[in-house]
């Protein structure tokens, strides 16, 4: 009853669309995934359980940011990386703690990565952490994770790790030269350091096994016909009469 109505009501398109940057989030992410995101190939609808899981990761940022802010050691939340720059992304806290600031990276996890995390953050949490310390220049940040199933805390305190910035950045500028400029499909990705299986939640899938490197044409409804189409009579006279884009 109920169910059906929510399911509808959550699930969303997620429209294509192209870009020329890399959002922060991607690093760590299959190069090819990030090819076929930024180039707007299609992906299928977000169900409903996903588009409610992702909100409520959106709520437990909001939640914990609005804490920080009841502490008052919030310095900016959201804040964006300078423009121009490779990447694009809002770090989603500075603040002051004794006279220092520091960049905080609020991450909801499940349950088994939380777990994961006893004695150090995921690594793909580590790496964007360190872009953000490293186009803020500030040098020290924390990454704070939060179970998406119990609330239980769990904080990591990161040092600006200037040769992981300087691999990650020189990583992504290869990875823009394939994609941008050259416009080529990365070719398959070593899997072996990945945390988790990415190609099991991966909307490209089928566009990947088939090693498609273009998206596919838009709907044939923008085919231009080669002869203008035929008019009913009278409009059709009176069209080649006066010519439909005559001056007046
Ligand atoms: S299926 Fe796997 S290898 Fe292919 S694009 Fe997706 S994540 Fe990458």
């Amino acid at each position: 009853m109920l169910i059906e109505l929510l399911e509808e009501y959550f699930q969303r398109e997620e429209p294509p669309r192209e870009r020329d940057y890399f959002y922060v989030s991607e690093v760590g992410k299959c190069p090819r995934q990030i090819f076929y995101t930024v180039k707007g190939f299609p992906r299928p609808p977000l169900d409903g359980q996903t588009a409610r899981k992702l909100a409520v990761g959106e709520d437990a940022h909001r939640r914990i940011v609005q804490a920080l802010y009841g502490l008052g050691i919030v310095v900016a939340a959201e804040v964006p990386i300078p423009e121009g720059a490779l990447f694009h992304g809002r770090a989603d806290a500075i603040v002051s703690l004794s006279g220092k600031n520091y960049v905080v990276e609020i991450k909801t996890v499940h349950p088994y990565n939380f777990d994961q995390m006893a004695i150090a953050p995921r690594r793909d949490h580590y790496l964007q952490l360190q872009l953000y310390l490293h186009y803020f220049g500030i040098p020290q940040g924390i990454i704070l994770a939060e179970n998406k199933a119990t609330q239980e805390l769990r904080e990591f305190l990161v040092e600006l790790d200037r040769a992981e910035v300087r691999r990650v950045l020189s990583e992504f500028e290869r990875l823009r030269e394939l994609i941008f400029v050259r416009g080529e499909l990365p070719p398959l990705p070593d899997k072996s350091d990945w945390e988790y299986d990415q190609c099991k939640y991966c909307p490209f899938v089928d566009f990947c096994r088939a090693d498609v490197a273009e998206p596919p044409r838009p709907a044939a409804a923008l085919e231009i016909p080669r002869e203008p189409p035929a008019l009913p009579e009278p409009y059709e006279r009176e069209a080649r009469a006066i010519g439909l884009f005559d001056e007046p």
